[in-house]
């Protein structure tokens, strides 16, 4: 199995390939040729998040890596995560569960996928002799995962763009207190939009490489990360009905790389029933889902940062395979005219939807009351990303009345003033969170500029 552009230029990549591009050359995103299939046999015999992986991530490799070597590589890809198997299950009541990702170092569901992808970038540069830079924007919580997976990797340095705006202390402190040679965390005087520009900019430019060095991309799109979130999908019903009914999943949603990862899981054959899109008032998600329409906005800043998006670029992918059944040709005509042009399907294949999607989007008044009631009633405190998902449930007047796993995403350690509005006095404490707050910052101050930029990497690249 190969992976081909959801634009249609780019054709029969192997898995190394796209490791290490991340984006296409034709500007789409890479997508497998056909999607293989996980066997269910074999999975309900696992007992372990290890097991469960060795039996998903070796369907995407074999292009690059021999099975036994995968397998070495996931006995040490996932580590520093407070739970041996690394997802916690909470059951609510009898319709719902709650599946908690936020067990790892950073806090946040993006462990999964980054750790994952580190552990290839590193393989790939041993191999090839290589070092790499990795460059990224983030508003969130991407970038302490990155640098949080990438740090122990003397071939890798990380130079990680922070924006001015909605980020709360302890997300910032999450990578500014990192004190390792290899990680450069920016203050950028600037937006995310700007940050990005940089990125995209460095990635046409890259004079500051050395002659063996790579630039790596780190943001959602890479489809490694994908696979790392595939298997908790798998693990989830391992664990919850060992394959034998079909789950609903409620994906808090940004740049809709969880949600496709939740549709991969699907294609390889899991018994997936509805895949609710949740998003906060950053909708353009839910306008596409509900009204066929896709179209930029502005960006509002919510209680729930890690969804702040105007576009959310994994979604190029669910058009290619899911409602374009992969007619490349009509995709890059949407996506290359995108967002000048608002997308718009013709109705009769929107319509297909209702096969598999329901979405919904609430405020923040709305999402601290779930945080307060799921508190009151059950006693269990979510962070507000968490609480946008949930809203799909029938306790919240939502369209899924049982069988539903609620990914939580982030936990709410990180998100300490949506506590307080929620009136939510105590909460069960994270092993990394709380030394955090008290640690000394590292990082440099710069104007959103990309010579600013270009001049600090070439500084810091011996
Ligand atoms: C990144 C993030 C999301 C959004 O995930 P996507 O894959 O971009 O849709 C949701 N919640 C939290 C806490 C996040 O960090």
């Amino acid at each position: 199995m190969l992976f081909e552009s959801t634009r249609g230029g780019d054709k029969a990549k192997t898995f190394e390939e796209v490791l290490l591009k991340g984006l296409a050359d034709d500007g789409g995103l890479y997508i497998p040729t056909e999607w293989p299939r996980a066997d269910i046999t074999k999975l309900r015999e696992c007992n372990s998040f290890i097991d469960i992986a060795k039996l998903i991530v070796p369907l995407f490799t074999e292009s690059s890596y021999k099975k036994e070597e995968v397998m070495t590589l996931l006995e040490n890809t996932w580590h520093d995560f407070e739970k041996s198997d690394l997802v916690g299950i909470k059951k609510v009541n009898e319709d719902i569960f709650i599946g908690e990702l936020f067990h790892g170092p950073t806090a946040a569901f993006k462990d999964f996928g980054l750790q994952l992808c580190a552990a290839f970038f590193n393989k790939a540069l041993e191999k090839n002799n290589q070092t790499a830079i990795i460059l990224g924007a983030t508003s969130g919580d991407t970038g302490s995962a990155a640098i949080d997976a990438c740090k122990e990797y003397k071939n890798i340095k990380t130079f990680m763009l922070l924006p001015e705006g909605n980020m709360t202390d302890i997300q910032r402190k999450q990578m500014t207190t990192v004190n390792q040679e290899n990680v450069f965390v920016l203050n950028i005087n600037g937006t995310f939009d700007d940050c990005q520009d940089i990125v995209k900019s460095a990635f046409k430019d890259k004079s500051f490489l050395k002659h063996d060095q790579v630039l790596l991309a780190v943001n959602s799109i890479n489809w490694t990360r994908i696979i790392g979130q595939i298997c908790y999908y798998f693990y989830l019903c391992m664990k919850i009905n060992n394959f034998s009914k079909q789950l609903s999943f409620s994906v808090p949603t940004g740049n809709f790389g969880n949600v496709f990862a939740c549709y991969s899981a699907m294609k390889l054959g899991l018994p997936v029933k509805k895949i609710a899109v949740a998003v906060n008032e950053n909708d353009i998600l839910h306008r596409f889902f509900s009204r066929n329409l896709y179209k930029k906005e502005l960006v509002n800043e919510t209680l729930s940062p890690s969804m702040d998006i105007t576009v959310a670029s994994n979604f190029e992918r669910l058009i290619y395979d899911f409602y374009l059944e992969r007619d490349a040709e009509t995709c890059k005509n949407f996506f290359d005219n995108f967002p000048n042009s608002p997308i718009s399907l013709s109705e009769d294949v929107w319509k297909k939807t209702y096969d598999l999607f329901c979405s919904s989007s609430i405020g923040d008044i709305e999402t601290t009351k779930i945080m307060k009631k799921i508190y009151k009633d059950f006693n269990y405190v979510v962070d507000p990303h968490t609480a946008v998902g949930l809203c799909v449930s029938k306790i919240f007047g939502g369209p899924i009345n049982s069988d539903l796993v609620a990914l939580s995403t982030a936990h709410p350690g990180k998100f300490l003033d949506s506590l307080k509005l929620a009136e939510i006095p105590t909460f069960e404490k994270h092993h990394t969170l709380s030394e955090v707050l008290n640690k000394e910052e590292y990082s440099y101050s710069l104007e959103a500029d990309q010579e600013q930029v270009f001049n600090f990497i070439k500084r810091n690249n011996h």
